[in-house]
């Protein structure tokens, strides 16, 4: 990881570069920042730039020997420590070492890292992810050992929140009287919930959110977004880049999906049976799979459903994209007060058999046959 592939933050990344090269690198660092905000791979950028061979006045070669092992996150002095649970994969006492390869998967995947993702990742289900004392004593261990090939030894430590007492005063201990050249770099998010110990001991580096008109830059460039809509999104997501990630996606899918009922409504109201059909095939296809087969059916209810409360007073068209509210104006009144709970079961019961492996190509056929009939029925 390079300075340059972490989005913003150019003072901070400055301040960085400078302390290397005034020889002033504190041996204990806090990178705080809200999640999404990058904290994470600046710390990875911060090391590597420590231990390039090549080093530049602003980034690291990416090139010589330790900067392509950084890249691999396999750089034998490059340490990590993260929360862990157990799971399928790890029965007994995990820790962060048995978990290295998801990890160093995971972060080559998405730097942007979100504790909620890794949980996911690693299959550890609702148990609480910790830095164990357990991890404390590897931590021990693995800084008993001498570099291998850099000057520093470098550990960096993901969302220090998860050290309990008994964990953190063993990590103090170390802190307090480190073997020499060896770096901690910690990565939290919110300072309130790190031990005040670790907190007191510890250099800040304030990372915090990433400016908007940065961030909305590099959506415009990453997702070839229109600038409007990237500002908007940027806004939105309050700098941070996995909310703006998740924004976009969710944006994406909502277009399809109106376009995809639409559709669906045109053959429904001219009662094109082919057409009906056509549709349905469509909607079974492999490339759409049943997730997102039971999201479509909630975007129609939620359609239906705006519709019901644009027809019983409540017109309030904020909760609606923008290009949903014409269609919605046309729409609205075929969903009443006849028809509609009849409706609404039938998505219900849709998404119902959806999800206990019902043919969709049969079932989407049906509820469209359905559907057409209920359509017609005159409002009260
Ligand atoms: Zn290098």
């Amino acid at each position: 990881m390079q300075f340059k592939n972490v989005i913003g933050h150019e003072k901070v990344k400055l301040r960085l570069i400078n302390s290397v090269k005034e020889e002033r690198v504190s041996h204990a660092q806090l990178f705080l920042g809200p999640e999404g905000c990058g904290n994470l791979p600046l710390a990875i950028a911060y090391a590597q730039y420590i231990s390039c061979l090549n080093k530049t006045e602003t980034d690291s070669c990416g090139a010589c020997d330790s900067c392509i092992k950084y890249e691999k996150l396999v750089h034998p002095d490059l340490h990590f420590v993260f929360p862990v649970a157990s799971s399928a994969e790890v029965k007994d006492k995990p820790t962060s070492r048995k978990y290295i390869t998801q990890w160093r998967e995971a972060i080559l995947e998405e730097p942007y890292l979100t504790l909620a993702h890794w949980q996911n990742r690693i299959e550890t289900g609702n148990k609480q992810l910790l830095i164990s004392k357990n991890e404390s004593e590897d931590i021990l261990k693995t800084l008993s050992l001498k570099t291998y090939e850099s000057e520093y030894k470098v550990m960096i430590i993901w969302y220090p929140e998860r050290f309990n007492i008994a964990s953190g005063n063993k990590l103090l201990k170390i802190i307090e009287e480190p073997p020499s050249k060896t770096l901690f770099l910690l990565v939290a998010q919110d300072s309130e919930q790190v031990l005040t110990t670790i907190l007191s001991r510890t250099q800040l580096v304030k990372v915090g959110r990433i400016q908007e008109e940065i961030l909305s830059a590099v959506l415009v460039q990453k997702y070839s977004l229109e600038t409007s809509v990237a500002q908007k999104i940027s806004h939105q997501s309050d700098g941070n880049f996995i909310s703006a990630q998740k924004l976009i996606e969710h944006s994406t899918t909502e277009e399809e999906f109106h376009d995809l009922f639409k559709e669906w409504m045109r053959s429904a109201f001219t009662g094109k049976v082919d057409g009906l059909i056509t549709w349905s095939e469509n909607m079974a296809s492999a490339a759409f799979g049943r997730e997102k087969q039971k999201q479509f059916l909630n975007y129609s209810l939620h359609v239906f459903r705006e519709s019901l409360m644009r027809n019983y007073g409540d017109s309030e068209m904020e909760r609606v994209a923008s290009n949903e509210v014409k269609f919605l104006s046309n729409f609205a009144p075929y969903i009443h007060g006849a028809n509609c709970i009849e409706i609404i079961e039938l998505f219900n019961d849709a998404s119902y058999h959806i999800e206990r492996n019902a043919n969709p190509k049969i079932l989407f056929l049906d509820v469209s046959l359905k559907l057409t009939k209920l359509l017609r029925v005159d409002a009260p």
